[in-house]
């Protein structure tokens, strides 16, 4: 029996997708294996959000490929979309297939010979309108399970590749989006995160959904008990949407909402189609209609051209706003990229204080959020014990909790008194009341 190993780098779409490329293989009767494994094949799942994505899916090529020399390797992702030429050259890569047509995968390594060199298979992107559907059905978590309902991004943030490596949105047919979801709680999986490259955009293209529609009809799954997305965007957070959620009870009351600058002059500049106010009205109205919202961010420091005041406003921003959590990136120039092109670029140092000055806002800020926690009941979905006793799971505001239990807590949702936290832990314990 043939081995094939398939790996991702980079998001959890990439993550979805290549979960449903090894399955494929495994339908066909190939033997799944680890990355770290001898394998016949491995697919690898590119990454090129950042030039250090793209030299990370290159240290990874040359890695299979010295686990095994005679291994077919194929590079599929957003890194082969957008650099086929430059993947080609890369030693060890067999096939470079890019974003498009993963589905075909197992005809191609099937069809292909070692005597033809390297094979490229990748097409425009630019032009694509229809969803690739890719399927998940076993999955080794089984509590919480990621659904990719859209592909694509028109945005064009001006320092973001993504929408040339993934073309423009694409929506998954609410048909195929609920036999999916049906499909999971069958399995056990209580907890969807309804992902995507825009998941804003969900149904646009369509016309005939929505966000919210789809949201609704998935909220009607029965043996589902919590909905989340991968992030989305504060346009998308009307009265309406905000009202909805509260309506829906198996929303999870945890959103995370991109911000990447908070001041307006850096968000003009990255194209980004909101401002400070749209965002803070926004939060505001999650807040009104969720008291307990927990509003975690991406924030980009070091932007082309940011400057000290640029920075201060931005920080002052994030603490206004009172994330639970920031993730921060110092900026990486993206080849291909309108920022990347400007020479007003910051030196690295600069980069890299600011970063650890918004790391720190961030930590006073999720330090904050657990205290105002303690002494509160509230539910925790447990995935996994995580040492004897211990089990770990997280609120619907997603506060990672550890609690102890003589019983096995996986997959059981129950009241947990949050009495402490330690990091960026919550510590409880399980209360029938
Ligand atoms: S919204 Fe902006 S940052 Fe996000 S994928 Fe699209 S272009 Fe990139």
């Amino acid at each position: 029996m043939k081995r094939i190993a398939s790996y991702a780098l980079g998001c959890k779409v990439n993550q979805y997708e290549s979960e449903a490329i090894a399955e494929l293989f495994a339908e066909k009767g190939y033997e799944v294996v680890s990355v770290e494994d001898t394998a016949d094949i491995y697919v690898i799942n590119t990454c090129t959000v950042t030039n250090f994505g793209d030299k990370k899916s290159r240290q990874l090529i040359r890695k299979v490929k010295r686990q095994n020399p005679q291994a077919v390797v194929a590079v599929v992702g957003c890194y082969a979309q957008t650099a086929p030429e430059e993947m080609k050259a890369v030693e060890g890569v067999n096939l470079v297939i890019g974003t498009k047509d993963k589905g075909k995968i197992v005809e191609l390594v099937e069809q292909y010979q070692p005597e033809e060199g390297v094979c490229s298979y990748v097409t425009d992107i630019m032009h694509e309108r229809v969803f690739e559907p890719l399927e998940i059905k076993k999955l080794a978590n089984r509590t919480r399970a990621y659904l990719k309902i859209q592909d694509g991004c028109s945005q064009f943030c001006s320092y973001c590749i993504i929408p040339y490596a993934r073309g423009p949105i694409r929506s998954r047919a609410p048909e195929d989006v609920l036999a999916e979801v049906r499909r999971l709680a069958e399995n056990g999986f209580r907890e969807v995160v309804l992902a995507g490259i825009h998941v804003a955009s969900y149904g646009k293209d369509l016309k005939t959904t929505s966000l919210l529609d789809i949201i609704r009809q998935v909220h009607g799954v029965e043996g589902i008990d919590r909905i989340r997305f991968s992030s989305i965007e504060p346009n998308v957070v009307t009265e309406e949407f905000a009202a909805a959620m509260a309506e829906l009870p198996k929303v999870c009351d945890h959103f995370h909402l991109s911000l990447q600058s908070g001041c307006d002059k850096t968000l003009k500049e990255m194209n980004r189609k909101y401002d400070t106010a749209k965002y803070r009205q926004a939060v505001a109205l999650l807040k009104k209609y969720l008291p307990d919202v927990a509003v975690t961010t991406d924030i980009i420091v070091g932007f082309p051209g940011e400057t000290e005041e640029d920075f201060r406003q931005s920080a002052d921003f994030a603490r206004e706003m009172g994330f639970s959590k920031i993730h921060v990136f110092p900026y990486s120039p993206k080849r291909g990229t309108p920022a990347a092109e400007r020479k007003d670029q910051l030196p690295n140092s600069v980069k890299q204080e600011r970063s650890h000055a918004l790391i720190a806002v961030g930590e006073k800020l999720a330090e904050r959020f657990l205290q105002a926690h303690v002494g509160k009941v509230m539910p925790v979905l447990f995935e996994r014990a995580v040492e004897d006793g211990v089990y770990e799971g997280h609120t619907t505001n997603y506060m990672k909790v550890h609690a102890k239990s003589g019983q096995d807590l996986s997959n059981v949702i129950l009241p947990v008194r949050i009495l402490s936290w330690e990091g960026e832990m919550a510590l409880g314990e399980v209360t029938e009341s």
